[in-house]
């Protein structure tokens, strides 16, 4: 159990219309701060008023980007009470990337109560219109000050709250994806299933290219064949392909084991639609297409929860799918995710857990 001590702000923020939150660009009155010290391991739990904090220049995160995060929500649901979705999953994650990542993880059980902590202080701030909800990003960044590589011996552990804003105001839209056959995202043995900034700055460049084609997001290829595919820029990816739902599968280590990815899987098999995990190549799917069997496909992740693709392109060649309209499954899958999400439905899988 974390003692957290409560710092209240001394003046609230006038909080933005629900219409006019769009996606993190608002950010709550507090935050949830800890600190680790080498030898003292966690320590200091505080919420306190959010602003800027102070780093050393030399802090190392500035210079080795010894960093990482997550993302999960908070919904406001049909009951009145408060939902986050798979918190555990997200705890556990964060772990596996610290391990990865040589930053010292946090007990579960004290990072679920600090993400509760901080939540349950800034309620009034979770929306209330449809499809909104309040957006949770904890990170850990090394601030030890000291220039050179090693693994740090001090950190923060933030979290910050956002409210977001209904990410299909104008309904489930199909996106453009560009197939990138030049940069790569990461490759096995590197980086990939670890949710560390780092790669998000390596993908830049990639999404930068894909705006130039007018297309909304990057596919990635796998890092050594070039030619099995990995993720749809920050979200992994499904195609239904006769009938039967693919997703590529995470034993390489190169693909981030998202939690929407995973709760797609389950819900899919729930509703008694076949799941295979495996590799799927760029030329099957053009294969499928051309044959006609290719259904549908669609990206996954927190923030759009499904995000149904309408059209490939790769280089000169391009391929539109099911008319550039939303698919059956992916519709079914955004439907029974988001009614358990906002408390519309049961939860027949346990998933939520209610903030009290
Ligand atoms: C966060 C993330 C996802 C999606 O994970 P969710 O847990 O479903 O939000 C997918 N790919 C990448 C690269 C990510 O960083």
């Amino acid at each position: 159990m974390l003692n957290i001590k409560i710092e209240p702000a001394a003046t609230l923020k006038t909080k933005p219309a629900d219409n006019e939150l769009g996606f993190g660009r608002y950010f709550t009155d507090h935050m949830f701060i800890m600190n680790y010290d080498e030898g003292q391991g966690w320590h200091d739990a505080r919420i306190v008023p959010y602003g800027p904090i102070a780093l050393d220049p030399s802090a190392m995160v500035f210079h080795y980007g010894q960093e990482l995060f997550e993302g999960l929500k908070a919904y406001r649901c049909a009951d009145g009470k408060i939902r986050l979705f798979r918190p555990d999953k997200n705890i556990e994650r964060m772990n596996n990337t610290c391990r990865r990542m040589c930053v010292p993880e946090i007990p579960a059980e004290d990072a679920l109560q600090a993400i509760k902590a901080l939540v349950n202080y800034e309620k009034d701030w979770i929306p209330y219109s449809e499809g909104t909800s309040l957006y949770i990003r904890p990170f850990i960044i090394a601030t030890e000050p000291h220039l050179g590589v090693h693994p740090a011996k001090n950190y923060l552990f933030i979290i910050i709250l956002s409210p977001v804003g209904s990410y299909y105001a104008g309904g489930l839209n199909p996106v453009k994806i560009y197939i990138e056959r030049d940069y790569v995202r990461c490759v096995k043995g590197g980086t990939g299933m670890a949710k560390c900034g780092g790669n998000y700055a390596a993908s830049l460049s990639g999404q930068v290219k894909a705006a130039e084609k007018g297309c909304e997001q990057v596919l990635w290829l796998d890092g050594v064949e070039r030619k099995y595919i990995d993720e749809v820029g920050a979200m992994n990816v499904f195609f239904v392909i006769d009938g039967k739902a693919v997703t590529p599968a995470l034993d390489d280590g190169n693909i981030l084991p998202g939690v929407t990815r995973a709760s797609c899987i389950e819900m899919l098999r729930h509703l008694g639609y076949e799941v295979e995990e495996r590799k799927i190549s760029v030329d099957e799917i053009f294969a499928a297409h051309k044959e006609g069997k290719l259904d549908e496909s669609f990206g996954t992740g927190t923030a759009a929860v499904i995000s149904p693709v309408g059209q490939y392109i790769d280089g000169e060649e391009e391929i539109v799918i099911n008319n550039g309209e939303i698919g059956e499954i992916s519709q079914k899958l955004y439907d029974n995710i988001t009614s358990i999400q906002w408390g519309k439905a049961e939860d027949p899988m346990g998933w939520t857990v209610v903030i009290d």
